[in-house]
């Protein structure tokens, strides 16, 4: 069954064409990658869809929600999760707090801030977020002030976040970027445990062993449109694939 379809997406920065009719479905269940080079508009096509950025045209469904013209949060509360290239984390708080904030604004619908002054109140959502940086690793450091952490933890800090608020669909943009490699299997490894929930994933990435070790279904994404779809060892040998990524970075 297919959890999500976008249909002639196009997206224009003043005289340049950031998405051209981009069409993209995922079958729910799956790990599906988005690859290409830098530039090729994969950050502006995942803000397309979580609604950070209006499409000029086109459509995208979320099953059979409609999620063209929802505000972010909208489209959060109804399921859909997305880690961005660049970690977006409350650097002043700790790293439960971190969890707890997201998890009481999916809970209740409320803004983050109101959330926050019951805090400490709420053992529920407290016990939970204490699952969550266990799941990832950080249970050790969940009174730490996030800001301190390393990239990599960072980032797993974000991940459970999003986790936290049992997403059916989760978007990763780069997950690994700026890691080190023992940071980047370790991500991997994550990546791989949350499937085990049936967590829909759709991973954007420039780092193939990242893509390789994941994806069941890879898209290719150059200078805004879809120049190939399929399995790993089918894009790996794509002659277009290989001439996008010249110059560029490694496939
Ligand atoms: P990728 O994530 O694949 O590296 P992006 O989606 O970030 O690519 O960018 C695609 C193209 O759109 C690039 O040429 C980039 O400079 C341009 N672009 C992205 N966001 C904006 C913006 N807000 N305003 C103007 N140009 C943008
Ligand atoms: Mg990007």
């Amino acid at each position: 069954m297919e959890i999500l379809r976008v249909e002639g997406v196009n997206k224009s920065f003043g005289g340049l064409r950031a998405l051209n009719n981009v069409n993209f479905s995922v079958e729910e269940g799956t790990v599906q990658a988005i690859i290409g080079p830098n530039g090729a508009g994969k950050s502006t096509f995942l803000n397309c869809m979580i609604g950070r950025l209006a499409p000029d045209t086109g459509t995208v469904m979320f099953g059979d929600i409609s999620l063209t013209g929802m505000k972010p949060y909208e489209i959060n509360q109804v399921g859909v999760s997305r880690v961005f290239q660049t970690p977006e984390i409350f650097s002043e708080l700790s790293l439960i707090e971190n969890i707890m904030i997201p998890t009481m604004a999916k809970r209740d619908g409320s803004f983050a801030l109101h959330a926050f002054k019951r805090l400490d109140q709420d053992a529920e959502v407290r016990d939970k977020a204490l699952h969550m940086l266990e799941d990832v690793g950080l249970v050790e450091k969940r009174d730490d002030i996030s800001g301190s952490l390393s990239r990599g933890d960072k980032r797993r800090l974000e991940l459970a976040m999003c986790l936290s608020q049992d997403p059916k669909l989760l978007l990763l943009d780069e997950p690994t970027a700026g890691m080190s490699r023992a940071d980047t299997n370790n991500t991997i490894d994550l990546l791989k445990r949350i499937g085990d929930r049936g967590i829909t994933k759709v991973v954007i990435e420039h780092d193939m062993h990242v893509v390789f070790s994941l994806a069941e279904k890879v898209t290719v994404l150059a200078q805004g449109a879809i120049i190939a779809e399929g399995k790993p060892e089918e894009i790996k040998g794509d002659p277009r694939v290989q001439e996008a990524y010249l110059g560029g970075a490694h496939l």
